[in-house]
């Protein structure tokens, strides 16, 4: 993402550059374990990509999420949709 390679220093560590794998799509929205889902990030990125990927979450997998959330979540979400689509 940032475009640092191995022996680098961390521009805002200021020590050598790690790198961490991470899924492209993570598992918690339907990403599969395999090389093709995998990507290298050095630990500074990594730490700001954490659970952010571009993929956008399904509708049946955001579905599932307001319906494991209790009571009380589940009336902020009703409350922020009417907010968003009123007319
Ligand atoms: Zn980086």
């Amino acid at each position: 993402m940032c475009g640092v390679i191995p022996c680098d220093i961390d521009d805002v560590t200021g020590r050598k550059v790690k790198f961490n794998i991470e899924y492209i799509v993570d598992k918690n929205i339907g990403g599969k374990e395999e090389l093709s889902n995998l990507r290298t990030l050095c630990s500074t990125c990594n730490q700001g990509a954490k659970n952010i990927t571009a993929e956008k979450p399904t509708g049946l997998w955001l579905l599932s999420q307001v319906r494991r959330a209790g009571h009380d979540e589940q009336l902020a979400v009703l409350k922020w949709l009417r907010e968003k689509f009123k007319d």
